[in-house]
């Protein structure tokens, strides 16, 4: 069977694939069809949290699969209650709406805050203020509160009630908040498609307090960064706030689809029976997986997100052709004189999986990758950009 050729007669045009199948993996290693290995510095983009087929979550997930699948959301499973009880414990919030993707999850953000601001503040047309170069999701909505026109071309007319503040501007978003009806500010802290760009802690803080004044949400948007990825928990534990809202999906799972909407204590209520939905949202083998997933995120496993990513700056940083490094934890941006996506063809040739966000080289590699493979991993792509 020739792979290649299938996927490109018979696969929507919508990737730039790059021309290599995988057959099989094990951790932070990653096998193809003529048996060559790669290290796996994108976790499928920041998705595999623990590696391609780890022992723990296998398990986790297997043992759910040969009990029940799928029901209903209107039947209870133990899944789905014990990964929100987790999820709530672990961050001091109070309720979770479960869905199967990021853009889902803040779909439901979204709804949470409009429903908010229409019954809660009495806004006839609530407003949420996203920021330039940010990235929400794919479906019509979440790409209409993406900040970056890049993905909007051609597929107008958008959802209204957004408006686009520029990053780290106080006065811009101040100005917003007098001029339009808002509810929210909907934000990643660290930018990831934008090309890894952390927020200003005083900015962050700033958001915060506004939104405090005048009576506005705050949504963290933490599909990218959460779940360990960032050596906290979530990013936002990295900033010292709370928001009202935050959303996750990638890392949850592990590596099966699952998104999560997660309420704070203003907004626990707000949505009532029938408001909201989905038929496979907290599937119970992928919050199965979940559950494994963030029980595994201790301090020590923390810790260990925090070292590895001392190691790759102090090994990049003043590396040859490399001009700056962003982000935080297990998710840099690496600012190369060299094209990004010809470091990314050049490492796979290699044997190393990288990933690109605009003109930056991105690491987000499993949690759990052992340093023996980062080490080497680094050293190859510390050639490449050298050349
Ligand atoms: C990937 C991503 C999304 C979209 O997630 P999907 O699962 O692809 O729908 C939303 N927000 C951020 C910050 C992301 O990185």
């Amino acid at each position: 069977m020739d792979i290649f050729s299938l996927d490109k007669e018979y696969i929507a045009n919508t990737y730039g694939r790059l021309n290599v199948a995988f057959k099989s993996g094990k951790g932070s290693v990653l096998t193809d069809f003529d048996g060559k290995e790669y290290i796996d510095l994108g976790s499928g983009i920041a998705v595999t949290s623990f590696g391609i087929a780890d022992d723990v979550w296998v398990d986790a997930v297997v043992k759910q699969l040969n009990s029940v699948q799928h029901v209903s959301n209107y039947y209870y499973t133990e899944p789905q209650a014990k990964l929100a009880q987790l999820l709530c414990e672990k961050t001091g919030m109070k309720k979770v709406f479960f869905g199967n993707s990021g853009a889902e999850a803040n779909e439901c953000a979204i709804k949470v805050a409009r429903k908010y601001g229409n019954s809660v503040m009495g806004i006839e047309a609530p407003v949420i203020i996203t920021l330039k170069n940010s990235f929400h999701g794919r479906t019509v909505t979440t790409l209409t509160a993406t900040g970056q026109d890049v993905f909007h071309k051609d597929f107008g007319p958008f959802t209204p009630g957004f408006v686009y503040a520029e990053a780290n501007n106080k006065d811009e978003l101040v100005k917003l908040t007098e001029e339009n009806t808002c509810c929210a500010v909907m934000m990643e802290l660290i930018q990831g498609e934008g090309g890894v760009m952390a927020l200003d802690p005083d900015y962050v803080k700033f958001v915060r307090e506004l939104c405090d004044k005048n009576n506005m949400l705050l949504l963290i948007d933490e599909v990218q960064t959460g779940n360990g990825r960032t050596g906290e928990l979530y990013a936002f534990m990295n900033y010292g706030i709370q928001p009202d809202v935050f959303t996750t999906a990638k890392g949850l799972g592990g590596g099966l689809p699952i998104g999560a909407c997660v309420l704070g204590e203003k907004v626990q209520d707000v949505l009532k029976a029938g408001d909201h939905g989905s038929t496979f949202g907290g599937n119970p083998v992928c919050a199965a997986g979940a559950v494994s997933i963030i029980e595994r995120l201790d301090n020590e496993l923390l810790e260990s997100v925090k070292s590895k990513s001392e190691y790759i700056i102090s090994q990049l940083q003043n590396a040859d052709g490399v001009e700056s490094i962003s982000g935080l934890g297990l998710m840099l941006g690496i600012k190369t004189k060299k094209d990004a996506k010809v470091i990314l063809k050049e490492c796979l040739e290699k044997g190393v999986l990288v990933l690109t966000a605009k003109d930056k080289v991105r690491l987000v590699p499993a949690l759990n990758i052992p340093m023996q493979e980062l080490k080497k991993a680094v050293e190859i792509l510390k050639e490449v950009i050298a050349e």
